[in-house]
Order: structure tokens, then C-alpha cells, then sequence
């Protein structure tokens, strides 16, 4: 007998099961019968494709059988089984990529972690809510030899040899207290009719009924043998809508989408004509965990007349759309279509540019008729649409449409189309200002003048918006304007404006000459009004935000890019700055300026140390 341990992260992971999902328990049994449907699909793409398995006598099915005496409770499979490596690989350590990542965002509050552990999906491991051991008999398809798999999900597990007559999997449940109540047929038909009846294959239960003959004392119980399918074993997607409940429609997510909460939306759709296709996509409730990873698990499985191929497969999609869940079902693709071909099959690319279209119409109608329903979606998918707005040209006004953004002028999210609806008449552009900190942008100095004048701005603290908002150009033929570039503010100048920075021009250039190749220009600036300076960034040059990104990313051969210093003409310490004639309170004067408007940005100075000094020969002379 082999005993080997857990990986770490399953003794953890088995806890938090046990723990946080045990008023649901009964789901353990919807996650074996979901994962013997994978191994039923799986199995049945091989016996269409694979020479060696295509003799294979395959019998699809899945059969449920209890125990009262014993005790347990067992679902057997005819699918592709495990070999020994596949137990250690799939059993002995969490497969799924990202599963350490999952961990370590663990609170130990049970609370917020059974929310987690929702998005993280449970699987097999769920069976140890109700069992206190779990053996596993399983044969490899086109393998000759079957394992035994045992673990009383405490820190170790055994795998040794043994029989079985044809591939597949059993899972023996061993019940602990909590699960006795699961030995009779009514809760388990209860179960499956609820959790897994549009599951594609037949399930069956195996009890005894009773039966009672003759009368008096002659009288006595008869027991016979039954075997009866207890679902509907009907593709859910094939259905027409009429005929589906929503119940219906969030029981098959959790089935598909390895998510223990209802879906937040759904879009079922059938195509007919040219193309014969059906989709049905889920909007997970909760961005799923592993959205910002490069290695995430696609979402969307594909389907040929209701046979399972593929549910590994990224270009199904657009990347953007990655938080999709769901099915394609496609009528005109063969059978035996190979992973190459599907690549860049025109059949599919023809569905899948139907279907994005189509899901960026339902999520704009839900926007229009169901505004609390888009902010949830907002706030869990605002982020992949807008990588949507800078990778999908194709789709690019209506994904405009359906991004938000925060403003200086309105609660909560506002969209692009919103904001120019409230535009000033002689407003010429759409205004935004990006950065990492709502907070900090909210109060930058760089809004002063659009806050006099009334004019909103679009606040944008997510770090891709430094990448996006620039692409975007123009919305409607309005101009998008960065407020941190020094040509936005352009737009507020006035003759008097102008007429001002004539005047200043000799004290711009001799601060210029104090701070020499600290900043690419100082200028007279337009959009202050209680600041005395702001730095901005050139019209072609990254903003000091996208540069410190770029930095973080470990982006660091690129040149030192500094900004433009902008000063507050109507100011009182430049106008009296004018009238210094002492060269070293001038300089000391010009680098305060230039260090305030770095810090009011939450930029961090080279030298702190100096500016400090400085700071206290000003605090000297003033007292
Ligand atoms: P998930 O199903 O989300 O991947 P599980 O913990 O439920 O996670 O299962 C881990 C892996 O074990 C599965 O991905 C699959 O490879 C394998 N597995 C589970 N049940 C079966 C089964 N009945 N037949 C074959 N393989 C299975």
C-alpha cells in the first residue's frame, strides 16, 4: 500500500470546505455528478477521434446506489477514469492554475471566505462535508489496470491496485453523521432533480422497494430490486426558453460553471439559417478568480450537435469576454473536428463574432431597462470592457457604450453618452484625468479651473485606463482630453489668459533656469485657481502615472521623461516672486513649487532631504 501526503494546500482548502460551505453540503453531490459528466464527454470526443478508443463499447451513464446499513453512498461513471498518475495529479494536489494565488487572498474569516471559496468553485473535495472516508475504484480508459484511491481527506491518501471491469469511476462516500440522510431514494431524486436534470447523460438509481403481500399475519414485506433514471438527461440549452424556468437556468450554471451562486445574468440564443448554432452564456455574480491571470480557465465549453469537445479552448471567445461562462452548440461543424481546425474554422469565427455581438446588445439593454443590474456588472466587469474598448476595433462604439467612469460632477458611475449630454454649449471636449487614487485626483490641483468653470471631468483611477482612455481619441466626434497633458487646458484659455503669460514670460524663464533639466518647460498656466503650480505631462509624453506603471511592470530602459511645470499667473507668491531680486530665496521658491505639484500628484521626490531644508529656511525667514 502506497500512503502519501496532501499537498499543503489541500489540507487548507479541505478546512475551509468543511467549514464555510456546510449549510449547502448536499452539493457534494452535484460536484461528483458534474465531474462524471466531464469524464463522460471527455471520453465521448476520444471514441470519435481517437483510433485505438473509437472500438470502444461505450455506454454513457452514471449510477447512483445507497447503502443504508453500510452506510454509503456510491456514484459510478463509465467515463475516462484515472490512471494512477492522473490521482496523484488530480486528487493529491489541486490541478486547477491559480489555486495558491486563491489561497493567499484567505482572510480566515470564515465569512468573506465562503464567498471566495464561491468564485473558487469546490469539486470533488465537497464529499468530505459528508463522509469521513472516500474511496475512489477507477479505470483508465484504454488502460488495463484500475487504482484505488482512499483519503479520509485529513492529510493523506493511499493508491493501490485494483479491479474493475470497464473504465469509468466509482466514488464510495464512507457517510459521517451528517450524511446519513442521504441513504434513501426520495432525498437523492430530490437532489439530482433540483442540481443535475438537464445533465446530457442518463442517471440512474439503484434502490429497493417494498412491497407488501398477502393479509393478517400471512402478511410480509417483499423487497424488489429497482433501477430507474431520475433525470431529464436533456441538453437544457436544446430547450425552447418557454419551456425553462429561471431555477432551471441557475441550477445548470452551477453545474457548468463550478460556482456554488446563482449566475448574475444569462443570454440563451438559437440561431437558424445559414448558421445553425446555439449559445447559452452565464455572467458569473462574481468576476471569477483567476480573471487577471495569464494562465485562467476558459469558461465556455463547445458543444457539436450536443457532443462535448472542448472546454480548453481560449479563442472561443475574445480574450475580453473571458469572464464568460456557458455553452456553443454548433449544428454545421463535423464530429471529428481536430483542435487545428477549429483554430480558425470559419463556422466558428462566424459564431463567435454573432455572439459577442450579441452579448454587448443584451448587457446595453440591460444598462437602459435595469440600471442596478449593470452597476453590479460595472462593478465586477467595468475592467475587461474597457480592454474590450482598446483590443476590439470591430465592436469599439458599442463597447464605448457600455464603459463607466467616475466624475467630477455625478454620484457613483456615469457613461461617455451621459457626459455629453450634460456638456456645456461652447464645451469643446470631453475632459479626463487619470491617475491611481480617486482620492488624489479628486482634490489634484490640475481640476481647479475646470471646478471654477463648472465643467465636469471624468475621474479615472484604474490602471489601464492610462493605456485606454488615450486610445479612445473621440466619442461621437467629440475629442477625448487627458487633464494631465499640457494641451487640454488649452481649450480654457481666454484673451486675458494670454495676455497674462506675456507678462510672466521673464519669471517662467528664470525659474527655468533654477530648476534647469528638472522639468521640460515651465509655462503660464490656464486651469489653476488656488494652487500656484500643477505639473503636467507633454501632449506626447506618458503621464507620470503610466511611466511609474511602466516601472512597476519592470519597464525601466526607457528614458527619464519629465514634466511640465505649470504656474498659477493670478497667484499671490508668483506675483510677488516677480519682485525678488534675491537670487537664493528665488531658487529655493522655484523648487517649492515645482516639489508641491509632485507631491500633490502622490509622486515622491529624488530628493527629500533638500526639500525639507528648503522648506525650512522659508519657515525661518517667515517667523
Ligand atoms: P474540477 O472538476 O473543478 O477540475 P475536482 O476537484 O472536482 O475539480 O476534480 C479534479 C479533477 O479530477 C478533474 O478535473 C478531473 O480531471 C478528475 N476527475 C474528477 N472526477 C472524475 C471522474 N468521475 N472521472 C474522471 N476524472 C475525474
Amino acid at each position: 500500500m502506497s500512503k502519501k501526503k496532501f499537498k499543503t494546500e489541500i489540507s487548507q482548502l479541505l478546512d475551509l470546505i468543511i467549514h464555510s460551505l456546510y449549510s449547502h453540503k448536499e452539493i457534494f453531490l452535484r460536484e461528483l455528478i458534474s465531474n462524471s459528466s466531464d469524464a463522460l464527454d471527455k471520453l465521448k470526443y476520444l471514441t470519435l477521434t481517437d483510433d485505438k478508443l473509437k472500438k470502444l463499447d461505450f455506454v454513457p451513464r452514471i449510477d447512483i446506489s445507497f447503502d443504508k446499513d453500510a452506510k454509503t453512498l456510491t456514484v459510478a461513471d463509465s467515463g475516462i477514469g484515472m490512471s494512477a498518475e492522473d490521482l496523484d495529479d488530480n486528487l493529491g494536489t489541486i490541478a486547477r492554475s491559480g489555486t495558491k494565488n486563491f489561497l493567499s487572498h484567505l482572510s480566515g474569516d470564515a465569512k468573506k471566505d465562503s464567498n471566495l471559496i464561491g468564485q473558487f468553485g469546490v469539486g470533488f473535495y465537497s464529499c468530505f462535508m459528508v463522509a469521513d472516508r472516500v474511496t475512489v475504484i477507477t479505470r483508465k480508459a484504454g488502460e488495463d489496470q484500475a487504482w484505488k484511491w482512499e483519503s479520509d481527506g485529513r492529510g493523506s491518501y493511499s493508491v493501490d491496485e485494483a479491479e474493475r471491469d470497464t473504465q469509468g469511476m466509482t466514488v464510495i462516500l464512507h457517510l459521517n453523521d451528517n450524511g446519513t440522510e442521504y441513504t434513501n431514494r426520495w432525498s437523492i431524486e430530490q437532489l439530482v432533480k433540483k442540481y443535475s436534470d438537464h445533465i446530457a447523460f442518463p442517471i440512474f438509481l439503484e434502490f429497493d422497494e417494498s412491497k407488501w403481500e398477502g393479509e393478517g399475519d400471512d402478511r410480509k414485506e417483499l423487497k424488489e430490486h429497482k433501477i430507474e433514471q431520475i433525470n431529464a438527461a436533456s441538453a437544457l440549452w436544446k430547450k425552447s426558453k418557454s419551456d425553462l424556468t429561471e431555477e432551471d437556468y441557475n441550477e445548470f450554471y452551477k453545474t457548468i460553471g463550478h460556482d456554488s451562486e446563482d449566475p448574475m445574468l444569462y443570454i440563451h440564443t438559437k440561431a437558424e439559417g445559414t448558421q445553425e448554432y446555439t449559445t447559452l452564456f452565464y455572467v458569473p455574480a462574481k468576476a471569477p478568480f483567476d480573471m487577471y491571470q495569464a494562465d485562467y480557465r476558459p469558461g465556455v465549453k463547445l458543444y457539436i450537435k450536443r457532443v462535448f469537445i472542448t472546454d480548453d479552448e481560449k479563442e472561443l471567445m475574445p480574450v475580453y469576454m473571458r469572464f464568460l461562462r456557458g455553452v456553443i452548440d454548433s449544428e454545421d461543424l463535423p464530429l471529428n473536428v481536430s483542435r487545428e481546425i477549429l483554430q480558425q474554422n470559419r463556422v466558428l469565427d462566424a459564431i463567435r463574432t454573432a455572439s459577442v455581438k450579441k452579448v454587448l446588445s443584451e448587457l446595453q439593454k440591460i444598462s437602459e431597462n435595469n440600471p442596478e443590474k449593470y452597476r453590479q456588472f460595472i462593478e465586477q466587469y467595468n475592467r475587461p470592457l474597457k480592454e474590450g474598448v482598446y483590443s476590439d476595433y470591430a465592436n469599439r462604439e458599442a463597447l464605448l457604450e457600455l464603459v463607466r467612469y467616475k466624475s467630477t460632477e455625478e454620484e457613483g458611475w456615469t457613461s461617455l453618452a451621459a457626459y455629453k449630454e450634460r456638456m456645456k454649449d461652447d464645451q469643446k471636449s470631453i475632459y479626463f484625468i487619470t491617475g491611481d487614487n480617486e482620492k488624489t485626483l479628486r482634490n489634484s490641483p490640475l481640476l481647479e479651473a475646470y471646478k471654477k468653470k463648472g465643467i465636469e471631468v471624468l475621474i479615472m483611477d484604474d490602471e489601464i485606463d492610462e493605456i485606454v482612455a488615450p486610445s479612445i481619441m473621440n466619442y461621437k466626434d467629440v475629442e477625448l482630453k487627458s487633464v494631465n497633458k499640457s494641451g487640454a487646458a488649452d481649450d480654457l484659455k481666454t484673451e486675458a489668459d494670454k495676455e497674462k503669460e506675456k507678462d510672466l514670460e521673464p519669471v517662467l524663464k528664470r525659474i527655468k533656469d533654477a530648476l534647469g533639466d528638472k522639468v521640460k518647460e515651465v509655462k503660464a498656466s490656464s486651469r489653476l485657481s488656488d494652487s500656484p503650480s500643477c505639473i503636467v505631462a507633454d501632449e506626447n509624453d506618458p503621464t507620470m502615472q503610466m511611466q511609474q506603471m511602466m516601472r512597476a511592470m519592470g519597464q525601466t530602459d526607457f528614458p527619464e521623461i519629465v514634466p511640465i511645470l505649470e504656474i498659477n499667473p493670478d497667484h499671490a507668491i508668483v506675483s510677488k516672486l516677480k519682485d525678488t531680486a534675491d537670487d537664493a530665496v528665488f531658487e529655493d521658491i522655484s523648487f517649492l513649487l515645482f516639489e508641491q505639484a509632485m507631491l500633490v500628484e502622490g509622486q515622491q521626490l529624488k530628493e527629500p532631504a533638500e526639500f525639507v531644508k528648503r522648506l525650512n529656511r522659508m519657515m525661518e525667514n517667515a517667523v
